[in-house]
């Protein structure tokens, strides 16, 4: 199998059941807030501290923000403790250095004045504490859906009307061969089944067993006929980036879950990018219709109309 190390499929490990993911959620951009007290003998809710902890990490250290960054997981300990009065001494020295953040005072105003709104804050080793990761991502599967839905339509299109100069050859370049459609109108509906699921068959990669994988998320090949839970889309750190771009997210979920519902073996790695891009451009036919990647710009297209070469998308081309 060749491949940039970026998206390999998964190795055949045994998965160990689901991760205890609390419900915490990100604060995003908007000002952080928290319901009662956080700190030296403040009520220390775990989601108010996780939300502090998230604002002191978004803060850099010359303004007081605590270096090495705080780890993020709802607990007041003496780090979060020391990294309160760090902030404190920094904008209002020893007076306003009682180590305690109360809503709506002067401590938690001026922590939101000074956070770097754009600053992913460090993840622990395990993201077993930060199911906000897996929900922001997952909230762009109804675009996901959308854009699966979208390809299925043009695919079935190009099945009543012949290829013509459809979006379908653009991207397939198969001719119009039936059969050809035929596969890829399957795919897709197989991607709604994964989509149709509550949990979209996604998990956390809690253990970093993706390291070195992929640091957005990869998927083990064939997983979704698997027994539940031996096989599933596991989402990394790094799509924390792709949350904020629905374009994205739908683009990486779509290329995974061509992996997720694969029967044979190959893992559908031909080139990466955008269909415009040289790599993707030299693919034969027998490679586009199991090319990750094709799968993942198709839908785009099919839902948004033709598109710039969005600026994430990853290019690689491979041999
Ligand atoms: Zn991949």
């Amino acid at each position: 199998m060749m491949d940039d190390g970026n998206c390999k499929v998964a190795p055949a490990k045994t998965f160990s059941g689901s991760p205890a993911v609390v419900d915490q959620r990100r604060p995003g951009n908007e000002d952080i807030k928290i319901v009662k007290s956080v700190g030296q003998g403040g009520a220390n809710q775990a989601q108010d501290v996780f939300n502090i902890q998230y604002g002191l990490d978004q803060v850099a250290p010359i303004d007081g923000g605590p270096s090495p960054q705080l780890k993020i997981d709802g607990l007041c300990g003496p780090k979060t403790l020391k990294a309160i009065r760090d902030f404190q001494m920094k904008h209002f020295g020893w007076q306003g250095a009682d180590g305690r953040i109360d809503p709506d005072k002067q401590t938690i105003k001026m922590l939101n004045l000074k956070r770097n709104r754009n600053t992913m804050p460090h993840l622990p080793p395990s993201l077993a504490t930060t199911g906000w990761l897996l929900a922001d991502f997952l909230r762009h599967m109804p675009h996901a859906r959308s854009c699966v839905q979208a390809a299925i339509s043009t695919v079935q299109s190009a099945k009543a009307h012949g290829p013509g100069t459809s979006l379908v050859e653009k991207h397939y370049r198969i001719g119009g061969a039936l059969a050809g459609l035929n596969r890829i109108e399957e795919v897709y509906g197989l991607m709604l089944k994964v989509l149709d699921r509550a949990d979209h068959y996604t998990t956390l990669d809690t253990t970093d067993e993706g390291e070195g994988i992929s640091s957005v998320a990869f998927a083990r090949l064939g997983g979704f006929f698997l027994p539940d839970n031996a096989g599933k889309i596991k989402i990394r750190e790094g799509a924390w980036v792709a949350s904020n771009i629905e374009d994205f997210a739908a683009f990486v979920m779509i290329h995974e879950m061509r992996h997720f519902v694969e029967r044979s073996s190959d893992v559908g790695h031909h080139a990466k990018g955008w269909v415009t891009d040289e790599g993707m451009q030299k693919l034969r036919p027998d490679q586009t219709v199991f090319n990750c990647d094709t799968y993942a710009g198709f839908a785009l297209e099919a839902r948004n109309g033709e598109m710039q070469r969005p600026g994430w998308v990853k290019t690689t081309a491979f041999r």
